[in-house]
């Protein structure tokens, strides 16, 4: 792997019994690169970021991650008897946990609910939490699995800018799982989509950021083609 590379995977097969759902699937995540991942329902995408995670190490081929890694589901899968500062900080090494979570929670605007219990949050505070504690932990790779599905269409895209901000500031590659055509468009530097256990199709985006929807129409064609959507029944 060369050190313009934050995680390099080649050849990699699983399978789940006789099923195989990645099958000699390739990807090269450059450092500080921001990775949209598509995919139909079931294709592997969750599969490819537990293997990248280091969760799953049952699998054949190469995946190689240079440096931390961190992840945010869809489900923020916060412990309900934390307090959200304890919750962002819970298996960091540090002598100063409380500061560390209050700069992470500075960083996604909630600093004023430092003490609160994960119950008490709306969906997108729950999913700010979520984010803070994967950014305490510094990655070198992020690795965000559909994390804004559950959330209301205004909240998503105070999110978009969130996440824009917080790569923009700290620079992680970013590999971001979503079934949303037009959340990939607007984030990623680059848009894969998983198809028969391998990337199917890669599209970069080069439209400067913020970007409108409607500068990307040609290209939110190309990539709704690529997963065998017709754009006008999608529209
Ligand atoms: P995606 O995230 O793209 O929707 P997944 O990676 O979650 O898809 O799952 C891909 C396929 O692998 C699905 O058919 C799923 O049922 C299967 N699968 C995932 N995890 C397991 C598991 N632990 N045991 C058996 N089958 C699994
Ligand atoms: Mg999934």
């Amino acid at each position: 792997m060369t050190g313009a590379e934050t995680a390099r995977v080649r050849g990699l097969v699983k399978e789940f019994g006789d099923r195989r759902v990645l099958d000699g699937l390739d990807l090269t995540v450059r450092r500080g690169e921001f990775t949209a991942l598509l995919g139909r329902s079931g294709s592997g995408k969750s599969t490819l970021l537990r293997v990248l995670s280091g969760m799953d190490t049952d699998i054949q081929g190469e995946s190689t991650v240079d440096g931390q890694v961190s992840m945010a589901f869809q489900q923020p899968r916060l412990l309900p008897w934390r307090r959200v500062w304890r919750n962002i900080t819970l298996g960091v090494e540090t002598g100063d946990a409380r500061g560390v979570a209050e700069r992470a929670l500075a960083e996604v605007r909630l600093t004023e609910r430092a003490d609160a219990w994960p119950r008490t949050l709306s969906g997108g505070e729950a999913q700010r939490v979520s984010l803070a504690r994967a950014l305490v932990r510094e990655p070198d790779l992020l690795l965000l699995d559909e994390p804004f599905g559950s959330l209301d269409a205004l909240t998503r895209l105070a999110m978009h800018r969130l996440v824009t901000q917080l790569w923009e500031r700290h620079r992680p590659a970013v590999l971001l799982v979503t079934h949303d055509v037009d959340e990939a468009l607007a984030l990623a530097d680059r848009v894969l989509v998983l198809e028969g256990g391998r990337i199917a199709a890669e599209h970069l985006v080069s439209a400067p950021r913020p970007r409108s929807i409607a500068q990307l129409s040609e290209l939110r064609a190309h990539v709704l083609s690529d997963l065998g959507v017709n754009d006008h029944e999608a529209a």
